[in-house]
């Protein structure tokens, strides 16, 4: 039997002149709910009304799809006067109902969605207004700011609820694209969300039934789609009545819309009365979050249709007309119905209600609410009149939630570089993330320690660390941005470009660019070696002491009495005194200290020998810091250094044959690219370009052409650190170019940045960063190996800042030997001028006239001579000295001077002595 018709009056005849007959169409696959609904609305309606004017219900059930019996029951029912028809719900059932209705002008209710408003006269829609639904669909677009979106739509009328939206894109350059879920209608979704996951679509609008919901969304987790970084838009107006709670920890961003407030508590209320809840004290949530929008528009429908009887009651009770469909007679009062539905307004379990004169609702309200950890919770409404109102942003407290790593699993991309990340050498099979060690692996390890994540290990196939190649990000930053890896470490540097593409944490290493070259060879024997352990300066200084020194024996000799003595053999009244301090003696004296070879010439007064001893000190501390030096320099290798840094590393580059470079499309290349403002930067840049056979792909060829030929590789310092640890032929040459840092890369505006950050931090100061990285680069894998070549002796030239104290030293000393002498020499012109009974101006007159007469040694021995005679006993000059040998004179002074000359002083001259006896 196709139809069934029930009726639920006892008497028809009865009905007839009490009350109104309605009917309810529904349909074989139709919600049971929505029979209820309309069963409970009558119930509940006819609690107010009269006797007279209660409402009888005709509960029709029909085929779905099926306008013929749709037709004939709806006219069958017109016989039995009916004023209004509810339903069915599928569009060609509508359709034959409606024209029936139309037609014998009852008023026909429909609670479905329908492209565009009814079509006939006698309609009224309660489902909202397809275009005002676009409009709330685009209010929430432009919210959420999106640029491009996917709509997932399941046949023909998914693709027409979202067509609006679709011109709205194209008007305002939005990318939209469409997919179908299910051409084959096979229940198997996946091969259109594989096809998005691969156009890297981020924004779905998912326009479906709600029978198929889930299993779209579970199918969307299956293929990947269901990650943080992945947003939904669900325009289903049931979607909250399923089960969503497996997508609360997807992470992903589902936002759905609704029409029934499921907390009102006159929802509460009716959806208890319509779903009988089991138990009492069952929980009204749960049988709210049953109630679909066709179930709660029939509800209301009922009622608002019931308002609208009671209006007309109050001056002509509509009573309906027994119509035969093969009869032109129609329902005189329908269209007033119609009319006064028209223009009223209603409140019921779907808000507001209101028509346009079309027949279309016009006035409703949605809910947005969101999938979060803590469940569905409303975020914004949207009505027809004030649009979209944002009532709940993301609580700090969720917010914090959401950045919690703890428990989630991130997919950790890493490059098999030395020491960041190697193949664990073992000897069983390892599995998972033990087949690797390195400093990442423990970084990461530590890091998880912290944050309590999980994470599994992915390596990146072409360990490249990524650049933007034709405006695409490649390697492990392209992996990030696409979203098949939540992080990448490695010696991933830290650039401008990058950090637009992605969020790096704070850096967990710093570093910056420096040249790898060929430790300098040996150089050759240097012929002035011997001069070596002075600085020049220091030699300089020595000269210029020796020289003073000299000096002040002379004049110190000169002025201070006690120097002057009886000349040998000794006579009792000399008549002259003779002074071993000539210039050449002096400096003879001088020299002898100096070579520590001594001379005969002992100096006899205080003050000389106090010079005399400074000097000596002098000598000594000298001498010892020489010979000590020069045994360093014998023993240290000195090397010749081709360059020294980046600028001689130019200039001399193609004198010597040196070739350069840096990894092909690494960070360092891109410093030397962008280093504008340095010429020399420049010229390094473009030579890279210039020469693609001096740009290794890998750290490790870069490293061995190094070490093969005169190769100067621009790499950074840390990598530099840890080679030179094993590579001892290499070494490092200059000063860092620039200063940068090493980040874990993440999704841009990824939520857990700040903490990853926070986590480096504590690392670092605790040490723990360091003690890994002494682990990866000083104690494991070879490390440590070229420690010892590293510290060869070296020796450097002492220069004056080295021996400083000892000039000081002897300076003092020279100036308090003056100073002695000086008194000396006074207390002997006092002495003298007692004695010859002349003023002390007259003794210090000849005492000076006769110190400057610095080509004598020989002094007259002070009596009561005139000064003429003194004059004349003086001993005479060079000229005069040969003179008077000729003239045999017998001056024993002239003797002596003749004598004396080549040294200045006489106290072994044979001649002497002859002339003496
Ligand atoms: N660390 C560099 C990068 O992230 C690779 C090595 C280099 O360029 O020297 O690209």
């Amino acid at each position: 039997m196709l139809i069934r018709l029930t009726l639920f009056c006892v008497c028809f005849q009865l009905i007839r002149c009490q009350g109104y007959n309605i009917a309810g169409f529904f349909e074989e696959n139709d919600n049971e709910a929505n029979a209820k609904a309309f069963e409970v609305a009558i119930a509940t309606a006819n609690t107010n009304r009269k006797e007279e004017y209660a409402l009888s219900m005709f509960n029709v059930i029909i085929p779905s799809q099926n306008p013929f019996v749709a037709m004939n029951t709806t006219c069958t029912l017109t016989k039995q006067s009916i004023i209004g028809v509810f339903g069915p719900s599928s569009l060609s059932n509508i359709h034959a109902v409606q024209a029936v209705c139309d037609a014998k002008e009852i008023p026909h209710i429909l609670t479905k969605w329908m492209n565009g408003p009814p079509k006939l006269g006698t309609a009224l829609n309660f489902y909202p207004n397809p275009s005002l639904l676009t409009r709330a669909y685009i209010d929430f677009i432009q919210e959420w700011k999106w640029k491009t979106f996917t709509c997932l739509y399941e046949d023909d009328e998914s693709l027409l609820r979202l067509s609006g939206l679709i011109l709205f894109a194209k008007e305002n350059s939005i990318v939209a694209t469409v997919e179908q879920l299910d051409r084959e209608n096979s229940g198997n979704f996946r091969d259109a969300l594989k096809k998005i996951r691969k156009t890297n679509q981020k924004f779905l609008i998912i326009d479906c039934s709600n029978d198929n919901l889930i299993e779209v969304l579970v199918q969307c987790q299956q293929v990947g789609l269901m990650t943080q970084d992945y947003h939904y838009f669900l325009t289903n107006l049931d979607a909250h009545t399923k089960d969503l709670s497996p997508f609360q920890w997807s992470q992903a961003n589902i936002t759905g819309i609704r029409l029934v407030n499921p907390d009102s508590a006159y929802v509460q209320e009716i959806s208890q009365t319509i779903f009988e809840p089991e138990d009492e004290l069952e929980d009204p949530s749960v049988t709210t979050s049953r109630l679909e929008i066709e179930t709660a528009l029939t509800y209301d429908a009922v009622h608002m249709f019931s308002d609208i009887l009671s209006k007309m009651e109050e001056y002509h009770p509509p009573y309906g007309a027994s119509l035969d469909c093969y009869q032109p007679d129609s329902w005189e009062l329908g269209y007033s119905v119609v009319n006064l539905l028209k223009t009223s307004s209603h409140r019921g379990l779907t808000g507001p209600i209101e028509f346009d004169n079309q027949g279309s609702r016009s006035a409703f309200n949605l809910q947005m609410y969101e999938i979060r950890e803590s469940g569905i919770t409303t975020v914004a409404s949207w009505n027809s009149s004030e649009g979209l109102n944002i009532t709940k942003k993301h609580s700090e407290a969720e917010d914090l939630g959401k950045d919690s790593m703890r428990n989630k699993t991130f997919t950790v991309l890493i490059t098999l570089t030395d020491p960041y990340g190697m193949n664990k050498e073992a000897s069983e099979q390892l599995v998972g993330n033990d087949r690797y060690e390195g400093f990442s692996i423990d970084l990461i390890e530590e890091l998880a320690k912290l944050e309590g994540f999980n994470y599994t290990f992915v390596v990146q196939a072409d360990g490249k660390n990524g650049n933007k190649e034709n405006g695409r990000w490649t390697g492990m930053i392209g992996e990030v941005v696409e979203g098949r890896a939540d992080m990448a470490i490695t010696d991933l540097t830290i650039t401008s470009d990058r950090a637009e593409a992605v969020d790096f944490t704070s850096p967990f290493m710093n570093l910056g660019v420096s040249i790898l070259f060929q430790k300098p060879s040996k150089a050759p024997p240097n012929f002035f070696s011997f001069a070596q352990p002075f600085a020049l300066d220091t030699w300089i200084a020595l000269a210029v002491a020796f020289l003073i020194v000299s000096l002040s024996f002379f004049l110190l000799g000169r002025i201070c009495p006690d120097e002057w003595t009886n000349p040998y053999p000794c006579v009792e009244e000399p008549e002259y005194l003779i002074n071993q301090f000539s210039l050449a003696n002096a400096v003879w004296f001088a020299t002898g200290a100096m070579l520590q070879q001594g001379s005969e010439i002992a100096p006899i007064a205080i003050p000389t020998r106090l010079v005399s001893g400074v000097w000596w000190f002098f000598v000594l501390i000298m001498v010892s810091s020489y010979t000590a030096n020069l045994a360093s320099f014998l023993v240290s290798e000195s090397h010749v250094e081709l360059f020294t840094d980046v600028k001689s590393l130019l200039e001399k580059a193609d004198k010597h044959n040196i070739r350069y470079g840096a990894k092909a499309k690494g960070a360092t290349l891109d410093f030397f690219e962008k280093s504008t403002g340095n010429e020399l930067h420049q010229e390094i840049a473009r030579h890279m370009r210039e020469h693609p056979e001096d740009m290794p792909g890998d750290n490790k060829v870069g490293v061995q052409m190094a070490e093969e030929m005169k190769y100067a590789f621009f790499m950074e310092s840390t990598t530099i650190e840890y080679t030179i640890q094993r590579h001892c032929s290499l070494t490092i040459v200059g000063d860092r170019l620039d200063e940068k840092g090493y980040g874990i890369a993440l999704k841009k505006d990824s939520p857990y940045r700040t903490r990853l950050s926070l986590a480096i931090l504590k690392l670092q100061t605790s040490g723990e960063i360091e003690k890994i990285r002494k682990k990866w680069w000083e104690e494991r894998k070879g490390g440590g190996q070229c420690t010892g070549a590293e510290n060869d002796p070296t020796a450097t030239p002492l220069d004056l800042e080295n021996v400083e104290g000892i000039f000081y030293v002897t300076i003092f000393g020279t100036i308090l030997g003056i100073v002695l002498v000086i008194f000396e020499f006074i207390v002997n012109i006092f002495r003298i001028c007692r004695k010859l009974h002349i003023s002390f101006r007259e003794g210090l007159k000849r005492e000076i006239i006769f110190f400057f007469k610095f080509n004598s040694n020989v002094k007259p021995v002070l009596d009561n001579r005139s000064e003429e005679e003194e004059e004349k006993s003086e001993p005479r000059s060079e000229s005069n000295r040969s003179k008077s040998k000729s003239e045999k004179s017998k001056s024993v002074r002239s003797h002596a001077e003749s004598e004396v000359r080549p040294y200045g002083f006489v106290i072994s001259s044979p001649s002497l002595d002859r002339l003496t006896e």
